[in-house]
């Protein structure tokens, strides 16, 4: 089912929680909302499941306009973060619920309560009443009673919050999974970054009731559109400069530790104050004899020795400091040592300056 959320803004009272959202989630895309705490994530997702009203805009639902339609009358499905079982049900009746409601007949009823049940991998649970249950069944529960009514949309409020770490990475692909299985169209809402990226088709970052970005995982971590963006989905090194030319579909930027070249091209003109955003894993300590675009002089300030990696900080001649990761290091590095880093010119973000928190 197509979503398409045409000027949407929500207000209460005088505060703006969502203000001017415009974006169309594809049929069977697996969307996520992405931002910071009170950046308007849930009270988008309560407009697209009827459980709010937006004050102006529309919002289309499979080609409908959905205004004023209550939360029962939609071809939407909500899975909310504290799961909302029934405690005195047992896991069958908390599945079977919303069929009966519908008016489903009993014998259809089991057939796909089981098969909802058996979807989400606990068919043998389905007598136990939920505080029988782990958390991980009882996430699962949740996921089977949106399910079992077939939506068109699911809508997932932070599904995966209440579990601990191990089993919110397990969970992750299975959602997905589900998800695609059923050819579902996916609104799911967040704060983690790794749960987005790893799980999303397409990304909205969202700050202070707009949207900031939107774009595959891909494209949000290796082409952010401000440093709000780039600090937020990511740790990053944040370098100030002034743009020296800008040549060959390539911008070369003046900054502490040299001229650097980056594949940023558009827009900018020497002259221009900027700040490169460079990862700290697209930092790398240079060969001898290599010879590179990009080369930082610096000093190593400290290490920290993981065994896959070592975490390093050093700073440049003006005291500013750059964070890289070395992969698979075989010997240890002295606080104080000088040396190189490189960075390839795709790697290097050029960004307005500026920071927000
Ligand atoms: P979190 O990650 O903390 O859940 P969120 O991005 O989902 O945050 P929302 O729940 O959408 O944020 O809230 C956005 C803003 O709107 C917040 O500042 C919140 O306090 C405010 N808000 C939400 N619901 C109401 C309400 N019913 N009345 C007044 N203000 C509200």
């Amino acid at each position: 089912m197509e979503i398409k959320i045409e000027h949407v803004s929500k207000k209460f009272g005088d505060f703006t929680a969502l203000d001017d959202i415009s974006l169309t989630i594809a049929d069977g895309e697996l969307f996520f909302l992405l931002g910071p705490s009170g950046c308007g994530k849930t009270t988008l997702l309560r407009c697209l499941g009827g459980f709010e009203q937006p004050t102006t805009g529309r919002i289309l639902l499979g080609g409908e306009d959905v205004a004023g339609k209550p939360a029962n009358q939609r071809n939407t499905a909500m899975v909310f973060q504290g799961y909302a079982l029934f405690p005195h049900m047992t896991v069958f009746e908390n599945v079977s619920f919303g069929l009966e409601m519908k008016g489903v007949p009993p014998e259809e009823r089991e057939k796909r309560v089981n098969a909802a049940l058996r979807s989400v991998q606990i068919e043998h649970l389905g007598g136990r009443k939920p505080n029988e249950l782990s958390g991980g069944q009882q996430q699962r529960v949740a996921l089977a009673r949106t399910l079992v009514v077939e939506p068109g949309c699911l809508l997932l409020d932070e599904p995966l919050a209440n579990l601990d770490a191990k089993l919110r990475r397990d969970m992750r692909q299975e959602i997905r999974r589900l998800c695609k299985d059923n050819k579902l169209t996916g609104v799911y809402v967040t704060h983690d970054r790794q749960e987005a990226l790893s799980m999303a088709d397409r990304v909205a970052i969202l700050k202070d009731g707009k949207i900031r970005q939107i774009g595959t995982p891909l494209e949000i971590y290796r082409h952010p559109s401000d440093a709000f963006i780039a600090n937020f989905i990511g740790e990053t090194n944040f370098v100030p400069g002034k743009v020296v030319s800008v040549e060959n579909g390539q911008t070369a930027v003046e900054t502490a530790f040299g001229v650097l070249k980056s594949d940023t091209a558009s827009g900018w003109k020497a002259g221009d104050d900027v700040q490169l955003s460079m990862r700290p894993e697209t930092l790398s300590l240079k060969n001898g004899d290599e010879s590179c675009v990009n080369v930082l002089h610096v000093t190593l300030k400290q290490t920290t020795y993981l065994g896959e990696i070592a975490d390093h900080i050093a700073v440049g001649k003006d005291g500013s400091e750059l964070k890289f990761y070395e992969l698979n290091p075989i010997s240890e590095m002295q606080n104080g040592a000088a040396c190189e880093l490189k960075v390839r010119p795709q790697d290097v973000v050029v960004l307005p300056p500026g920071k927000e928190e």
